[in-house]
């Protein structure tokens, strides 16, 4: 009878139903539209589904909403579409909204400035009448972590916690360390570079879960659009999803961008130091509004981070090397793969990220290569490839040299100078 009952009220879907038989209650809601008239009905209809923009804006709202910008490219399945993010602009204006900021603090390395430009992200969010930021510009406020295990304190962008209201608009990308970055990744790109640093040195997982206890967007908008699907998040392979996703808290909209993205939740494992925590739902109190998972579902290739294939022939060790070096890493020993030239980095053990001197290992026999900036004040142990992450490259005349030429480095300095770096 009781069913009977739910099942006439429009409020309860079956998921909710289903919810109910197995004993959870549904608190939260995640919403999946498809791109099939244009990108802004998507949008406005995700947006509808959990509650509409006036749940979330309110008429006089300073709005920061933040992208993902993660690298200085104009490809569209590497940062989030500038037409997702004008959809969203137009709905906060429509809200009221009196200042709309689009802010963003890219990777460790990667220039913001130019990231909004080639992107396409500034010329459009001026279209619409909002402002960009360059967040790593901004005076940085020191943020308390009370309930962290891992980050006591961050640096936060001042611009972040003066908004009304942070809209996080991610993009649905695989992730060659985390295995997918969608929202809740993408809330790192509001700290400093110093405290960016401080998550991967101590534990990206961990710290990943700290974070989101005291960064919280009111609203998460995922661009499913042109997805990214194998060595992600910057050099993996288009997917063309056609999908907006939204929801109000960024670990629900994670757990069912996993199985959106055919993984379990559990194969994340930022999402399962969260389950552990008790601070991710479980996929059973999420409503899912708009298309089901099932019918949207793909499975997208994994990130081949295949070390243990190429842990036979070279020693590596990147404990907590963020996913610059372990991206450039895994695309320079594939070319020396497939170039028969792997054989070469047998003497070697390659090094990357923020280490310890007394965790260096150090075999008879073997030359060190200390790949990536993290590992410059040990540059004197062996071939150092300077970077965040490197650009040079690790190939074989480097390797038969043991040094970057100073015509080399000459250049890569003059590049970061240019890039203002
Ligand atoms: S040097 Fe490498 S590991 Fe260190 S912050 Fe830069 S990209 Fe990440």
């Amino acid at each position: 009878m009781l069913l009977f009952r739910l099942a006439r009220n429009k409020l309860f879907s079956m998921i909710s139903i289903m919810s109910y038989l197995r004993g959870f209650s549904v608190s939260y809601r995640v919403s999946i539209t498809r791109v099939d008239v244009s990108i802004d009905l998507a949008v406005e209809r995700a947006i509808e589904l959990i509650g509409g923009i006036t749940k979330f804006v309110k008429k006089g709202d300073t709005v920061l909403i933040k992208p993902n910008l993660t690298r200085v490219t104009s490809e569209p399945h590497v940062c989030t579409s500038p037409d997702v993010v004008r959809a969203v602009i137009r709905l906060c204006w429509r809200a009221g909204a009196s200042r709309v900021i689009i802010g963003e603090s890219s990777p460790v390395g990667v220039d913001t400035e130019k990231a909004f430009e080639v992107t396409g992200m500034k010329k459009g969010a001026e279209e619409e009448g909002a402002e960009v930021l360059n967040l790593k510009k901004c005076p940085q406020v020191i943020v308390e972590v009370p309930s962290g295990r891992m980050l006591k304190r961050i640096e936060v962008a001042k611009p972040v916690l003066e908004a009304d209201t942070l809209i996080n608009v991610p993009k649905l990308k695989t992730h060659c360390t985390c295995l997918i970055t969608c929202a809740m990744k993408n809330i790192k790109g509001v700290l400093s570079d110093a405290s960016k640093r401080e998550l991967h040195r101590l534990g990206l997982y961990e710290a990943l879960v700290d974070l989101v206890t005291v960064v919280k967007p009111k609203l998460n908008v995922v661009d499913g659009v042109i997805a990214m699907e194998g060595l992600g998040p910057v050099d993996g392979d288009p997917v063309e999803m056609g999908i907006v996703m939204a929801g109000d808290d960024p670990l629900a909209v994670d757990v069912v961008a996993a199985q959106v993205m055919g993984f379990r939740v559990e194969d994340v494992p930022p999402l399962r130091v969260a389950i552990e925590r008790g601070l991710a739902p479980k996929l059973e109190q999420i409503e899912v509004l708009g298309e089901p998972i099932e019918r949207v579902r793909r499975s997208f290739k994994r990130p081949e981070v295949d070390l243990e294939k190429y842990l036979k022939c070279v020693e590596i060790y990147m404990p907590r090397a963020c996913s610059g070096c372990v991206g450039t890493i895994m695309n320079v020993l594939k070319i020396f793969e497939k170039s028969g030239e792997l054989e070469l980095l047998r003497k070697y053990i390659i090094i990357a990220g923020p280490i310890e001197e007394s965790e260096i290992p150090r075999v008879a026999g073997k030359q060190l290569i200390l790949f990536g900036n993290c590992t410059a004040r040990y540059r004197e142990l062996g071939l150092f490839i300077p970077g965040c992450p490197p650009r040079i490259g690790l190939t074989v005349p480097t390797l038969e040299r043991g040094c970057i030429t100073d015509v080399e480095e000459e250049r890569y300095l003059r590049r970061l100078k240019k890039n203002g770096e």
